[in-house]
């Protein structure tokens, strides 16, 4: 009872969370203003003006929800979407399935378009079953945590036409893969604090282009979910900086933590911050190679930031908890009927670097 919480250090190289800055710990220390001081108005717009930056977009409504990606997800598919409204999702891993299932609980007619875990979704086929389907919206995930499959969503906006509204899970690939959500013609971009960007989980950045708030406006029910609900939320960002409204507390350490997180991102340089993803990935990818791992998502379509392997015959699952109680480093096993034959190995943000590619690669050589 009377002992101070003390989790031990590990160097998360999973699937996420990954590992935060310190000096985004350290914003999260400072006091806790009110949601409607001034002050703390001005640190939200900063905030949003900060993501608006690293998402590419100059869409107003740019703004983090409390909540991990999967409330991203929820708020992206309950605002765009009505019951009976039709929408063709990509799904070739756990977050395109779960985008499906997301999209029928909010009573919409939903067609997937499938690709084997590892690969990515044929753009062609979406955009066919886009028009045969008369699609109000189609969704992808452009980076799968679940394979490490990295689906290129310009060709995706490309083979659908300017038609449908795009969805877009970035979860894992906001702050470590390109995204441009303006340029790509993305209207609702989703991603989590605690991938690439190396803050705690706890909020998703959203953005929502005037046309998909459009969509909103133009509903015939009201959003289900109240709390989710943009037409009530963009209030808040349209209402003047002095007569903002109250519509929920903001989790205010939490926007410290990614006002200093987004920080540094700009300060490096979003360009620079994929180079450098990109470049540990591949060290990270080529070592593993060489140890006798299969890698597992297709050549050309591996994301730097996620590496999955197969397993090298007669290495077992059980090694990543030697690896975590022995030394401290965390990776993630496969999902799915892939539980037990792959790992999952994440570089992002603040831990993607090559000290700690090698460190687990010594690890690994240590144990297996
Ligand atoms: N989408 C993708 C691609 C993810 O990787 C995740 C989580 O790993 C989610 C959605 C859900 O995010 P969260 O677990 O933060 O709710």
């Amino acid at each position: 009872m009377k002992s101070p919480l003390t989790p031990p250090h590990r160097l998360l190289l999973g699937p996420g969370p990954s590992p935060v800055e310190p000096s985004v710990l350290r914003a999260m220390t400072k006091p806790v203003l009110g949601h409607l001081d001034p002050e703390f108005i001005r640190i939200m717009d900063q905030t949003a003006e900060r993501l608006r930056q690293v998402f590419r977009t100059r869409n107003r409504l740019t703004f983090p929800i409390p909540g991990t990606g999967s409330a991203g997800m929820e708020a992206a598919v309950v605002n765009i979407l009505e019951p009976g409204d039709s929408i063709v999702v990509g799904v070739n891993g756990v977050f395109g399935a779960r985008m499906a299932d997301a999209a029928t609980r909010a009573g919409a007619a939903v067609t997937t378009v499938e690709a084997p875990w590892g690969a990515i979704i044929d753009a062609e086929e979406l955009g066919k079953v886009a028009r045969e389907q008369n699609a109000k919206a189609v969704a992808v995930v452009q980076a799968e945590t679940s394979t490490g499959a990295h689906t290129p969503v310009e060709l995706i906006r490309r083979e659908i036409g300017p038609g449908p509204l795009l969805i877009v899970d970035s979860v894992t690939g906001l702050g470590g893969v390109p995204l441009e959500v303006d340029k790509w013609g993305i209207d609702v971009c989703f991603s989590a604090t605690q991938m690439c960007l190396s803050v705690p989980p706890g909020l998703a950045p959203i953005t929502f282009s005037s046309r998909a708030l459009q969509v909103v406006a133009d509903r015939t029910m009201p959003v289900q979910s109240w709390y989710f609900d943009v037409s009530m939320i963009r209030q808040y960002w349209e209402d003047g900086e002095a007569s903002r409204s109250y519509h929920h507390t903001a989790p205010i350490s939490m926007i410290y933590g990614l006002w200093e997180g987004l920080r540094l991102v700009l300060e490096e340089g979003l360009e620079e911050r994929w180079n450098r993803h990109r470049e540990v990935g591949e060290f990270l990818q080529g070592e593993l190679a060489d140890m006798g791992f299969d890698l597992f998502a297709a050549e050309d379509y591996r994301l730097p930031q996620l590496t999955s392997a197969r397993l090298p015959p007669g290495v077992k699952d059980d090694l990543r908890q030697v690896l975590l109680n022995d030394m401290d480093i965390e990776i993630g096993g496969g999902l799915g009927e892939y539980a037990g034959k792959i790992w999952r190995i994440g570089l992002m943000g603040f831990g993607a670097r090559k000290e700690n590619a090698l460190r687990l690669i010594q690890a690994l050589r240590a144990v297996m």
